[in-house]
């Protein structure tokens, strides 16, 4: 991200801004009676579009390998729709398993049976510690600190930084505390900072199972692996390769989903984990559901028969979503270099803006009073509460590219405007 401004650059914008232009500027912008939102990461209409095939690709082919596709049953999923998992999370294909539309629900599942079922039965359950703690890189995914709140987990924050959380803190958490029993993590263009995990985190990760407790998991949600916005694709350290390496491959839980690549709402999940691991999850999933949707999965394959179609498509997703990125940090860049710092994110859905401390809350309020929704601030962390109260997650996928310059002209009269109030106070 941008460095901190210096304290003499950070002077000389602060110096040049006028509260009472401000006041009149946001109150110009009030009464154009705007109706803007910045606030979720959702693929907007076009992008969706871009999988529109998936209706009527199967002609009624239903019948594939000897399975009707319309009846019950394959917990796992089709060989075909495993290896598109593998693909994505750079993992092998008899280590996945296909889901439903949500890889929130695998996730969930996955917590649920560390917590209360136990991956070795009820003995081995994290309920049974005094405590159940669990690492949170922030700012984090808001839904995976609420699946944490939902199961009544003790939410460790842990910086997160450019090249993946703060593995030096992390360590000495695992090594030094038993009842550490998992870690969320988003390895590549991470929501909402857009962090990637560098080889040396990766191996780190990969180790952490040798340190922690039995039991210990983390989920590696790749919910970003191949959502590049750059022109050729960014490579990660494998670290299904890394904890083979380490003998730590029942460590990690590794989650994707097509959510941001066909349809958000009707795309397919995959979670691949090392065998013991994928057996307990079988289990508790047998319980769930009689199968997954195969029809789905057909379809999904016909549209993305392999790699080169996969990074065909992404490529078309860049190009709908870097402009309305890189208009956001222009806008930023414009506005308020020197009065804040904000990611310049490579891939993914987020951008993040740091406000000066204390500000974040009034100037989700003051864009709310000028017709602009922001994620609350705070959400990127667990309960919400942001100590320094100055992340502020922007997403500007779902806008057309119009909206999101208005929306971000609002965002920066109103940080300038806050900076503005509280040192004239
Ligand atoms: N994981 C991350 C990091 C996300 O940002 C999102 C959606 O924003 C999800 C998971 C949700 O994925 P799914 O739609 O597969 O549940």
């Amino acid at each position: 991200d941008t460095p901190s401004p210096d304290r003499a650059t950070e002077d000389r914008a602060t110096a040049d801004l006028d509260l009472e232009s401000l006041e009149a500027a946001h109150a110009a912008l009030r009464a154009q009676d705007l109706s803007l939102d910045l606030t979720r990461g959702k693929p907007s209409p076009d992008q969706l579009a871009l999988s529109d095939r998936l209706d009527g690709i199967l002609a009624g082919a239903y019948r594939h390998d000897g399975t009707d596709l319309r009846n019950y049953g394959g917990i796992d999923g089709l060989p075909a729709a495993k290896r598109l998992g593998a693909v994505l999370m750079d993992v092998p294909a008899e280590a996945v398993l296909v889901g439903g539309n949500a890889s929130l629900e695998m996730m969930f599942h996955a917590m649920l049976v560390g917590t209360h079922f136990g991956w070795d039965g009820p003995e081995s359950a994290w309920a049974n510690r005094p405590s159940v703690k669990v690492i949170c890189p922030v700012p984090g995914y808001d839904r995976h600190f609420t699946v944490s709140e939902r199961l009544a987990h003790e939410m460790v924050p842990v910086p997160m930084l450019d090249d993946g959380p703060d593995m030096d803190v992390v360590e000495s958490i695992v090594a030094d505390d038993p009842d550490v029993a998992a870690m969320w993590l988003v390895p590549k263009h991470s929501n909402p900072t857009g962090a990637i995990c560098s080889d040396e985190v990766v191996t780190r990760i990969a180790a952490l199972g040798n340190r922690a407790r039995r039991g210990f998991r983390i989920i590696w949600d790749n919910a970003y692996a191949v959502h590049d916005l750059t022109p050729d694709p960014i490579p990660m350290a494998s670290l299904w390769a890394a904890c083979e390496e380490a003998g730590t491959t029942e460590s990690v839980i590794h989650v994707a989903s097509t959510s941001k690549i066909t349809f958000a709402g009707a795309g397919l999940s995959f979670l691949a984990a090392g065998p013991d691991t994928l057996t307990a999850l079988r289990q508790h999933l047998s319980a769930v559901t009689i199968g997954p949707d195969k029809v789905n999965q057909q379809r999904h394959v016909m549209l993305l028969p392999d790699i080169d179609a996969l990074r065909a498509h992404m490529a078309r997703h860049a190009a709908l979503v870097a402009p309305k990125v890189d208009a956001t940090t222009a806008s930023l860049e414009e506005g308020l270099t020197g009065l804040a710092r904000w990611t310049t994110p490579r891939g993914g859905y987020f951008v993040s803006l740091w406000t000066p401390p204390g500000l974040a809350t009034e100037v989700v309020g003051l864009a709310a009073d000028a017709g602009v929704r922001l994620t609350p601030a705070g959400a990127a962390f667990p309960l919400g509460h942001d100590p320094e109260d100055s992340h502020i997650r922007l997403a500007p996928s779902f806008p057309t590219l119009e909206e999101v310059r208005q929306a971000m002209d609002v965002v920066v009269t109103c940080v300038r405007l806050a900076i503005a109030r509280r040192r004239a106070a």
